[in-house]
């Protein structure tokens, strides 16, 4: 049996959550020795590579990679959805819903295999200690530290920590091995994706010249946005990544819509972008890039709890809900944030109140499910009532959590958002009306009338500002809702309407309405 080697932090997992936290520890607690375990020899491209601005702060501001990002990934415009009536809806009058200027907070169209590897390595440059490829297998914990185990290579290794940092991604070491792992059996969704080369130019000469529509609206670079494709019970995302090739991934709720079973993963996701007409105008000619097709299925998942004596989660380890809006960065941030503040308390001789701590954390996850993903995918196909979703989300989440992480003490412990009064307060409104669309959405299905404004008007509004500036578009969203409200008064189920509701027409943005 191999000497254990002794360090201050033990970190599983040397990817975005595990590198950005062994660099801000050797950067902060300089005195603290670090050592990071890695299994991959070299990081793939992975999913995780649009930011929203509260991760774009993240990187921005805490870790400092402001210019490495201005050189080796995108800047990101925006969020843009788009709707059709039908597969046949022509390409100039599928709704456009998004922004019509260039953002004014930074946020980033990353890829992460470059930017895990140069987070490693700035945090090994800062003096954390690197055993890569390595696997850790086994891990002990106690109050008064932990144990790691493992191989790299052929030979074994021990490390002992007084703190153990889990940060292995979905794997979720310490949450299986407590028991603690539980799954969102409420929220049943999947996802495929893939990198795609030769994907048309959005702001390009083909498009712009064939569609008038289209090339006189917008002042913002389409192209550089997180574009997505909308439908009943799915969404697509496409987000462009520095050198020309394309990310894009299908989510789906497994209640509402089912990908056909036969054929490659890249060729049905494909076949299903360009059932899309905005889709099979970008993805005509592009193909997914060979061995760069991945899926999951049962998407969500959560540890019920972040923190023990001796022991701390951060990033997917600690759990993970939904990739619409790209929030996937943002409690990586926070649960790093978190993980200082706790080892920077206990490393001067305070201590911390772990319980809070993972109530915190519980409740956070728990309202951030409820106010924004129960039943979504029900109304994600149709335009208007997507459409108050998407301003009214946004414009909260500016000036709740975008505002919070702007203006926060770095070194605050209670750092999740959703925990305060006011937080909570919105997060019941969110409920309200996302449940509300949920409502007018399935009663649209019912009287055959769902997407019956998916066709021919775009809405390009303003910039964001994490202020009271947001609530102009807030009042975009109120509109759709309320207009989507009155409407719904008028609303009576048509004869067979089940039969229709049940039978989904896989490659359209909606069901089935012909009955
Ligand atoms: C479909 C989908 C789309 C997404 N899109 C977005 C998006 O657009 N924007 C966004 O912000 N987020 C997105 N996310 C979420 C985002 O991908 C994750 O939050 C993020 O990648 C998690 O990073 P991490 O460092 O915590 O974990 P990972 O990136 O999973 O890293 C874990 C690391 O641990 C290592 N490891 C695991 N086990 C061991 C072991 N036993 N020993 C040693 N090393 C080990 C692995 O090799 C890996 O390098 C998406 C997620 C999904 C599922």
């Amino acid at each position: 049996m191999p000497m254990p080697m002794d360090f201050d932090v033990a970190i599983v997992g040397g990817a975005f959550s595990g590198a950005s936290l062994a660099l801000l520890l050797r950067r902060e607690q300089p005195g603290l020795s670090v050592v990071i375990v890695e299994r991959s020899e070299k990081f793939d491209r992975k999913v995780g590579e649009a930011t929203t601005e509260v991760s774009g702060d993240f990187l921005h501001k805490r870790l400092a990679m402001t210019r490495y990002l201005a050189n080796h990934h995108l800047p990101k415009q925006g969020l843009r959805m788009w709707f059709a009536e039908s597969p046949q809806t022509p390409f100039d009058e599928c709704v456009e819903v998004g922004p019509n200027f260039q953002v004014r907070m930074p946020s980033f169209q990353i890829d992460r295999a470059e930017l895990d590897e140069h987070l490693l390595a700035e945090a090994e440059a800062a003096g954390a200690v690197l055993l890569r490829p390595a696997k850790v297998s086994e891990v002990e914990v106690s109050a008064e530290g932990g144990m790691l185990k493992g191989t790299r290579g052929e030979e074994a290794f021990r490390l002992r920590a007084r703190w153990v940092v889990d940060a292995s991604g979905r794997a979720a070491l310490l949450a299986r091995k407590f028991g603690m792992l539980r799954s969102l059996e409420e929220h049943p969704t999947n996802a495929v994706w893939a990198r795609f080369r030769g994907v048309e130019d959005w702001d390009g000469h083909a498009l712009r010249s064939r569609f008038s529509d289209y090339a006189k609206s917008g002042i913002a670079s389409r192209a550089a946005s997180t574009n997505h494709l909308m439908g009943y019970g799915w969404w697509c995302w496409i987000i462009p990544l520095k050198g020309g090739d394309f990310s894009a991934g299908l989510v789906y709720d497994r209640r509402l819509f089912a990908l056909p079973k036969e054929g490659h993963p890249g060729a049905r996701l494909k076949a299903h972008l360009l059932s899309h007409p905005v889709g099979r105008e970008i993805f005509q000619n592009a193909e997914p890039i060979e061995n760069d097709v991945r899926a999951y299925s049962g998407l969500p998942y959560a540890s019920e709890k972040l923190a023990g004596p001796g022991w701390q989660i951060v990033g997917d380890a600690a759990g993970f809900l939904d990739p619409l809006y790209s929030a996937g960065l943002d409690y990586c941030s926070w649960t790093v944030r978190c993980a200082l503040g706790r080892i920077a308390a206990e490393a001067k001789g305070e201590s911390v109140d772990l319980e809070k701590v993972n109530r915190h954390f519980r409740e956070s996850y728990a309202m951030w499910f409820e106010s924004l993903y129960r039943d979504k995918y029900v109304y994600l196909g149709d335009a208007e009532l997507m459409a108050a979703a998407f301003w009214m989300d946004i414009a909260l989440f500016y000036m709740g959590p975008v505002r919070e992480v702007t203006t926060a003490r770095e070194a605050d412990m209670e750092c999740f958002p959703f925990n305060g009064p006011v937080d909570r307060l919105a997060g019941r409104f969110m409920r309200f009306y996302n449940g509300r669309l949920a409502l007018l959405a399935r009663k649209r299905l019912e009287a055959g009338c769902y997407g019956r404004r998916n066709r021919g008007w775009r809405q390009l509004g303003g910039g964001f500002t994490p202020d009271a500036g947001s609530l102009r578009l807030f009042a975009l969203g109120l509109r759709h809702w309320l207009r989507a409200e009155w409407h719904g008064l008028f609303l009576r189920p048509r004869r067979g309407w089940e039969t229709a509701a049940a039978n989904i027409d896989e490659t359209s943005s909606q069901p089935v309405t012909a009955i």
